[in-house]
């Protein structure tokens, strides 16, 4: 059986870190299976939910690398919806139910006040066909409940959590369907996950009770649930779960020039027992991709860590990839002499000025300045200036280390610290380099 994932936002609002997850490790248990992978854009709620989200999230996905194989959209699923739901009612597995939002609040402080769980306590199940009329003739809609089969454990083998249970007697029968004919999350999903033939739900373990409730309804709905697997949540690097990890999405990525192969990379280890490494290559990052890594413990997200993989990912670079983002002029050999001191691409243009300039030079002790001219005298152009200059010029002078190379580096750079010289140098050419150290 062909593997089928999907990742099912909501376009309430853009893709955060812990979304990204989620998206990424679909895509990668699909492409490990050769199987595919589905976006699947909730918006059943039509008030909260905004095409420009929507827009968003596949731009998001885009930029990422993370390719779905296709797009549904509940939106246009609401016939099937429909349709399970009349099944599901003419068997009995939903109910209507009539106590106001009020009412429900009530009933759950009554329950906590006797320190009891705030279970749902199924009271619309048993009215009785007069009753139900009675409260349609006082003008009340109902909303709609799925009822649980109290009857047996509900287990599954979690893939990442191992062996789940749980006891439907300690869930409330939940609310599918709003009075206003709206739905909620909960059935609507799970009749796209039959219907586009899911075979493996990856999502956060908040979702945990839900698989619990959906794996009844596939059940009620004559389907074998899909397998299901819940990744521990993505926490702050002091260990909570925090606010700006929730709004942290590609548009900061974006803002800081962090690579997308760096999130990717990031987020592909992130919370398994295999450590983060700045791995460019999807292919390799897939080779180790195992749910049997995924750890339990919360998975900490350190945007200090993400800067450090994203270094070692630019440092590999190749020219190709990043051209169109260097200035104007900046070879290859410019980048590959470059690149090994940047932290992000976009800094490129800062050491490029060093190439192109102006520079401003530090002012030079006297000896220094008889030194530098002297250097300008002896610059020969051959197939490595730099080392033929540092060469002659430790014969002629004596000087070595820091004395000899500090401050024909600031004359010709401005700078105390950068890129290789003898990879630089070539890069300013003779005329100008020869200008630069005589006027030091
Ligand atoms: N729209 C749901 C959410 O964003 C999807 C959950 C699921 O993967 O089933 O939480």
């Amino acid at each position: 059986m062909t593997t089928i994932t999907r990742f099912a936002p909501s376009p309430t609002g853009r893709l955060h870190v812990g979304n990204i997850r989620t998206a990424l490790h679909n895509w990668m248990l699909a492409q490990k299976a050769g199987g595919r992978f589905m976006l699947r854009i909730d918006d059943t709620d039509a008030e909260r939910s905004e095409e420009h989200f929507v827009d968003a999230i596949r731009t998001d996905l885009a930029w990422l690398g993370i390719t779905p194989d296709g797009e549904e959209r509940q939106s246009a699923r609401m016939h099937l919806y429909e349709a399970a739901f009349e099944k599901l009612k003419a068997t009995g597995r939903v109910y209507p139910a009539y106590e106001t939002q009020r009412e429900l609040e009530l009933k759950r402080k009554i329950q906590l006040g006797r320190g009891l769980p705030p279970i749902y306590d199924r009271a619309a199940k048993s009215l009785t066909e007069e009753e139900r009329a009675a409260k349609e003739a006082e003008g009340i809609a109902p909303h709609w409940r799925f009822a649980l089969d109290h009857e047996e454990a509900i287990t599954w083998d979690d893939g990442v959590r191992g062996t789940a249970k749980f006891d439907p007697a300690q869930l409330s029968d939940p609310v599918i369907r709003r009075a206003d004919g709206s739905w909620l999350y909960m059935l609507p999903s799970a009749v796209d996950d039959i219907d586009m033939g899911v075979t493996d739900v990856l999502r956060g373990e908040d979702h945990v009770s839900n698989t619990a409730v959906q794996i009844q309804m596939f059940t009620a709905m004559g389907s074998a649930p899909p397998r299901f697997a819940h990744e521990a949540l993505l926490v702050g690097k002091e260990g909570k779960l925090s606010k700006r990890l929730g709004s942290l999405g590609c548009d900061s990525f974006r803002e800081r020039d962090i690579e997308p192969q760096a999130i990717v990379a990031m987020l592909a280890r992130l919370g398994t027992s295999l450590p983060v490494e700045p791995i460019a290559d999807r292919a390799a990052l897939l080779e180790t991709f195992d749910l049997s890594t995924f750890g339990r413990a919360p998975a900490r997200f350190d945007d200090d860590e993400l800067d450090r993989v994203n270094s070692a990912i630019v440092h590999q670079m190749d020219y190709a990839g990043v051209a169109g983002r260097l200035p104007e002029g900046m070879d290859e050999a410019a980048w590959h002499a470059i690149r090994p001191n940047l932290s992000h691409v976009n800094e490129a243009s800062q050491w490029w000025l060093l190439v192109t300039g102006p520079i401003s030079q530090p002012e030079f002790s006297d000896e220094d300045r008889a030194y530098l001219a002297q250097a300008a005298e002896v610059l020969e152009w051959g197939e490595d200036p730099w080392r033929a200059l540092t060469n002659s010029l430790k014969e002629s002078t004596g000087r070595k280390g820091k004395a000899l190379f500090l401050p024909l580096r600031q004359a010709l750079t401005g700078m105390d610290h950068g890129p290789d010289m003898g990879e630089l140098l070539p890069l300013i050419g003779e005329q100008e380099a020869r200008a630069r150290l005589a006027s030091a």
